[in-house]
């Protein structure tokens, strides 16, 4: 299949860029832009109380300052509930989409967390409640997806087969919460698959996701996109770096250091360098190869820019 390459950045615009995030974008510009193919950015800021607009501002500053410019900017995910209704719409005419009342805690109580995210594995009594239990409750439902007895496998491009039981691994997930919001499993399969994108980088903590995204994809009738998850960030002792570690944000690496630098040092962690040096975003293209990008995790490290060296 020959599709024209088109990936994507998918920020949540909640708070500064970090060193990981960068990372996630340096491998999706360079895989699509190594085929000549095309980059969108699309503001994932379906979280309406942490999103803000200034901070996709300076996602955007950043993003630039990196090199990694974008070739179009599609709706972000606020604007776009219509879309969302509509697709909601057709997955209720598909599968057995049905209103629930649990609350995270009562979840909490009838299940153990399911082991990959965390989240309680959803039990049968809502999806089997009456009509007349349903009509019982006078506060707005969230709206679940019953999950079936499905196994889904896909090949990951940096992790290689992957495969889950949707029923038996995730359980009957939320599609819109009960406040109204839409949740990201299905914008984010309602939004790559409008606006054609044919292939998602992005960190490996999605990998568990992506069952649940291909099987809505398969429901909505949307082509599936290659999928690569990256490894995380980490210091030498294996802690994960995260938006916690503030000095790993672009607004503080920004000041400390030019953006050649922080390429290079992202370059040679993941294996695309064989020597940290300093090189341009651009320079990295004719020898990108998905190959060179391991699964082990990215220890960043060089003149200090390392979880491990700040404050140790
Ligand atoms: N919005 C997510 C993030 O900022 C990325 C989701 C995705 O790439 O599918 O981590």
């Amino acid at each position: 299949m020959n599709r024209p390459v088109i990936g994507r950045f998918a920020p949540t615009p909640s708070g500064r860029m970090h060193l990981g995030n960068a990372f996630a974008y340096l491998l999706a510009w360079l895989s699509a832009r190594s085929r000549g193919g095309e980059i969108q950015l699309r503001m994932e800021d379906l979280d309406t109380l942490r999103c803000t607009e200034e901070n996709g501002e300076c996602i955007r500053s950043d993003l630039r300052w990196l090199g990694l410019e974008w070739d179009r900017e599609t709706p972000p995910q606020r604007s776009r509930t219509a879309a969302y209704e509509q697709a909601l719409e057709t997955l209720r005419g598909k599968a057995n989409v049905f209103p629930c009342w649990c609350t995270r805690g009562s979840l909490n109580l009838v299940n153990a967390p399911h082991a990959s995210d965390g989240h309680p594995i959803h039990p049968a009594s809502c999806r089997e409640a009456s009509e007349e239990e349903r009509r019982k409750h006078k506060t707005p439902p969230a709206w679940r997806l019953e999950a079936p007895d499905l196994q889904v496998s896909f090949t990951d491009g940096v992790y290689g087969p992957y495969e889950e039981n949707l029923k038996d691994a995730c359980g009957d997930f939320v599609l819109r919460r009960a406040d109204g919001v839409f949740v990201y499993q299905l914008a984010v399969v309602v939004d790559d698959g409008e606006f054609g994108v044919t292939e998602v980088v992005r960190g490996c903590d999605l990998l568990s996701s992506t069952p649940r995204q291909i099987y809505l994809q398969q429901l909505l009738g949307y082509p599936q996109p290659a999928y690569f998850h990256v490894p995380m960030l980490t210091d030498r002792e294996g802690r994960k770096l995260s938006k916690r570690d503030a000095d790993l944000d672009l607004g503080v690496l920004r000041q400390r250091y030019g953006p050649e630098t922080v390429i290079g040092l992202l370059a040679h962690a993941c294996g695309l360098l064989d020597r940290f040096e300093p090189v341009r975003a651009e320079e990295l293209i004719p020898a990108f190869s998905w190959e060179k990008v391991g699964k082990k995790n990215i220890v960043p490290e060089s003149d200090g820019i390392t979880g491990a060296d700040n404050g140790t």
